[in-house]
């Protein structure tokens, strides 16, 4: 299998088949960011797909779910990703969902006739980064897109019958801001309907624009007690049904939950987080890496 630089993926795409289709992101702007920095953007040839789904047929035989990578890979055109759905499809007739990591601007800048012949070639499930429903979180975030477009275009593919698994992250508001930040997201989540959604933490890392705001003062960050407190309110406020996927290990509380169904667990397990850690670490701003 060819993968070129870094390759990351959802920690629960763990034991899907990972197809590279782009290196790097086509983006690669956002304040908090550096997964990518050192990778040119790049499509990879529907030849060298197809040499890497013959290897996969051979060592795996049948494939249920794969993940396209890389960083932003639903950046393809329609005319681009049709092609490699059918390839998957003729290699492993079972495969059941084709997913990938997702922009807003990738989706705005398909049809709604193409998100559905996609979604026909069972693209679904896409990890889309959202980050932030709150407005001007998601400006310093340097997303490219508004939080009116995410309203929009989370609910064309919702039209268009592609699940989506929204990201956000704690603590991406910063200092005093969590709360509002949780009240931002969850209503953005309860209007968007997604299958789930992918919780990571904020992190200063590298060079990245984050960090050096964090050195010179301009980006306070959140303390650990403002990032489970603001956990713990977006779990009280998510009202849809909808699968809360919080595994990911830059995050200190770490569970997935059902819900509405299991609120009240999720909720004390945070609550009992707070009891139990010191108060010295509470009221500290961990150092988290990017993983
Ligand atoms: S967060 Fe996603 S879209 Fe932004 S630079 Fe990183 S990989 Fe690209």
């Amino acid at each position: 299998m060819k993968y070129t630089g870094p390759t990351y993926r959802p920690p629960y795409e763990a034991n899907s088949l990972l197809l590279q289709v782009t290196a790097g992101c086509t983006h690669n702007k956002c304040t908090f960011c550096t997964m990518y920095k050192d990778t040119r953007f790049s499509i990879e040839s529907l030849e060298q797909v197809e040499t890497d789904l013959r290897e996969a047929k051979e060592v795996y035989g049948k494939v249920k779910r794969v993940f396209l990578v890389n960083g932003d890979a639903f950046v393809l055109s329609a005319s681009r990703l049709k092609p490699i759905a059918e390839k998957v499809i003729e290699y492993f007739p079972e495969v059941e969902v084709i997913t990938m990591y997702a922009s807003i601007n990738n989706i705005k800048s398909k049809t709604d006739q193409e998100l559905e012949e996609l979604s026909d070639l069972r693209i679904n499930d896409l990890w889309v980064g959202t980050e932030s429903g709150h407005e001007p979180t998601l400006d310093y975030m340097n997303k490219g897109f508004s939080l009116k477009d995410s309203y929009e275009q989370l609910e064309r593919l919702n039209r268009a019958g592609i699940r989506h698994i929204d990201i956000f992250i704690f603590g991406g508001a910063g200092k005093g801001k969590g709360i509002e930040n949780a009240i931002a997201n969850a209503k953005l989540i309860n209007a968007s309907k997604p299958a789930g959604v992918s919780m990571t933490t904020m992190g200063a890392f590298g060079d990245s624009r984050l960090a050096q705001d964090v050195e010179t003062g301009k980006f306070l960050p959140a303390t650990e007690l403002e990032v489970l407190e603001e956990q713990k309110k977006l779990i009280e406020l998510i009202d849809i049904d909808t699968a809360y996927l919080g595994i990911h290990g830059i995050n200190t509380v770490t569970f997935d939950a059902m819900l509405p169904r299991d609120r009240e667990h999720a909720v004390q397990r945070v609550e009992n987080a707070i009891k139990r850690l010191d108060k010295e670490f509470l009221d500290s701003v961990p150092e988290r890496y990017s993983i």
